[in-house]
C-alpha cells in the first residue's frame, strides 16, 4: 500500500482531532482517499511518512516561494530563537519589517502585524466601518478573506469545496451586512451602491482571485472598483493575502497599477511563519488604537521569530526582483506544458495563470467567476489529482485552488511534472 503509514497516523489523528485536520481542505474529502502526512520539506520537495518524495505546488499554500527550508531563513529563525522567543514588548524587528514593506509597496504609509491573514482582513474591515462610519461590505462570490464570520458569505477555498459557503453560526445580523456580487461584474457593484446608498463601508476583493481556482481580473475590473469606491465614500481593500511579494514585491496594486485604500497581507510574509498584517495610508491607520479608537490588539502580534522568518523572506524578494521573472517564465513553461499534452488527449480545459499562480479547469472554455469554476469537471480534476499524487507531485487537492509555483521549482521538476501527466489516462 502506497500511503500506509499516512493511513495509520490519519485514522489516530481523527479520535483527537476533528475531521483528522487543522484547517479542512487538508483533509482531501473533495478529491477522496487519504491525506498525505508530510514528514519534512526542501527546496522544490516534500517528503512523506511512507518516505516518497514529491514536487510541491502548494508551498505551504503560498508561503514558500523561496522553496522550502530556505537556508538564509533557517538561519534567521535559529538566531532570533536562541535570544527568546517573545516578549509582549516592542521590538527594533517589528520596525525593520514594517519599512522594508512600506518603502517597497504602493500607497501604504503604516503597517499593523498580526498572525494570520484572517486577522488581517477582518481587522481591515473593522478598520473600514470605524473610519467610514458605515456598517455594509461587498465581496465576490468565490473570494476567500478568512474564516471571520462576515466573510464566510458565499466564500471561496474550503468553504467552496465542502459545498457549505455559508456557515452555520454566522448569524442573521453578520449575513445582511456582507453584501455579494460576482467577481468581475461591475454592474452588480453599481447598482449594488444604488440600492445601498450611503451604507457601503467597503468592497474587499481578491484582486486575483485564487480561492475558486485562479481567477483573473478582466476589462479593468480593479481600476473601476477604486473609481466607484472612491465616488461613494467607500474604501477598496485589497485581500492580497495570497498575491503580496508574489505577484511581484509590491503584489497585485503593483503588477495593475492600481492602490486600494486598504491592503491585507499573509502567506509569504511571513516567510513560513504564522503572520498577516493590514497596510494603508496613515489617514486610516491612525484610526487604530493606541491613537485612535478602533480596536485591535494580538498578544503573539509581532512575534520575533516570525518577525525575523518573514524579514529574511522579504529582504531575499526585494534584492533579487529576477526571482519574480524566474519564477513566471516556469509557471509559463509549466502551463504551456500541460497545455499542450491536453490539447494531443483532446481533453478540453482552461488554465488561468498569472505570475506565479495558475489553475487548471477541465472542460471549461473559459473562467472569469465562480459560477464558471464550479461549472469545471471537478470529477475529473480528483481523478487528475490522485494519479499526479501517485506520480510523486503533489498538487492542490481541489480544483477551487490555486497552484503556488517556488523559485526552486525548475526545469527538472517542471520536466517530471510533464512526464507524469503524459501517462494520464483517462
Ligand atoms: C489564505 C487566505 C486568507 C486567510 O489567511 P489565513 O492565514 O489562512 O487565515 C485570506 N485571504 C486570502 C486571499 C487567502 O488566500
Amino acid at each position: 500500500m502506497l500511503y500506509q503509514r499516512s493511513s495509520a497516523l490519519f485514522a489516530e489523528a481523527k479520535n483527537y482531532i476533528p475531521g483528522g485536520v487543522n484547517s479542512p481542505v487538508r483533509a482531501f474529502n473533495s478529491v477522496g482517499g487519504t491525506p498525505v502526512f508530510i514528514k519534512k520539506a526542501k527546496g522544490a520537495y516534500l517528503w512523506d511518512e511512507d518516505g516518497r518524495k514529491y514536487v510541491d505546488y502548494i508551498n505551504s499554500w503560498g508561503p514558500a516561494i523561496l522553496g522550502h527550508a530556505h537556508e538564509a531563513v533557517v538561519e534567521a529563525v535559529k538566531k532570533q530563537a536562541e535570544k527568546g522567543f517573545s516578549f509582549g514588548t516592542p521590538t527594533e524587528l517589528e520596525t525593520e519589517i514594517a519599512k522594508v514593506i512600506v518603502e517597497g509597496v504602493p500607497g501604504i504609509d503604516k503597517i499593523r502585524m498580526v498572525s494570520s491573514g484572517t486577522e488581517a482582513c477582518m481587522s481591515a474591515i473593522r478598520l473600514a466601518r470605524g473610519f467610514t462610519g458605515k456598517d455594509k461590505i461587498i465581496k465576490f462570490r468565490g473570494c476567500y478573506h478568512g474564516h471571520a464570520d462576515s466573510f464566510l458569505i458565499s466564500a471561496g477555498s474550503g468553504a467552496a469545496t465542502f459545498g457549505m459557503p455559508i456557515s452555520p453560526g454566522v448569524t442573521q445580523g453578520t449575513a445582511k451586512d456582507t453584501l455579494l456580487a460576482d467577481y468581475n461584474n461591475i454592474e452588480q457593484i453599481l447598482s449594488l451602491f444604488e440600492k445601498n446608498h450611503g451604507e457601503i463601508a467597503a468592497v474587499i476583493v481578491e484582486p486575483v482571485a485564487g480561492n475558486m481556482g485562479c481567477v483573473l481580473p478582466e476589462n479593468n475590473f480593479l481600476t473601476h472598483l477604486k473609481q466607484i469606491c472612491s465616488t461613494n465614500g467607500a474604501l477598496l481593500i485589497f485581500d492580497e493575502v495570497m498575491t503580496g511579494f508574489r505577484l511581484a514585491f509590491g503584489g497585485a496594486q503593483e503588477v495593475y497599477n492600481v492602490e486600494a485604500d486598504l491592503v491585507c497581507y499573509g502567506k509569504v510574509i511571513g516567510g513560513g511563519l504564522p503572520v498577516g498584517a493590514f497596510a494603508g495610508r496613515s489617514e486610516i491607520m491612525d484610526h487604530l488604537a493606541p491613537i485612535g479608537d478602533v480596536y485591535q490588539a494580538g498578544t503573539l502580534s509581532g512575534n520575533p521569530i516570525a518577525m525575523a522568518a518573514g524579514l529574511t523572506t522579504l529582504e531575499i524578494l526585494r534584492d533579487n526582483p529576477t526571482i519574480y521573472l524566474e519564477l513566471k517564465n516556469s509557471t509559463s513553461q509549466l502551463a504551456i506544458g500541460l497545455g499542450s499534452i491536453l490539447n494531443q488527449k483532446n481533453i478540453p480545459h482552461t488554465i488561468n495563470r498569472k505570475g506565479s499562480m495558475m489553475s487548471l479547469f477541465f472542460q471549461v472554455s473559459s473562467v472569469s467567476n465562480f459560477k464558471d469554476a464550479s461549472e469545471a469537471n471537478h470529477s475529473l480534476f480528483n481523478h487528475f489529482f490522485h494519479h499526479m499524487l501517485k506520480e510523486g507531485i503533489y498538487l492542490p487537492p481541489s480544483g477551487y485552488e490555486t497552484w503556488f509555483i517556488s523559485k526552486d521549482i525548475t526545469e527538472e521538476e517542471i520536466s517530471k511534472t510533464l512526464e507524469a501527466m503524459e501517462k494520464l489516462e483517462y
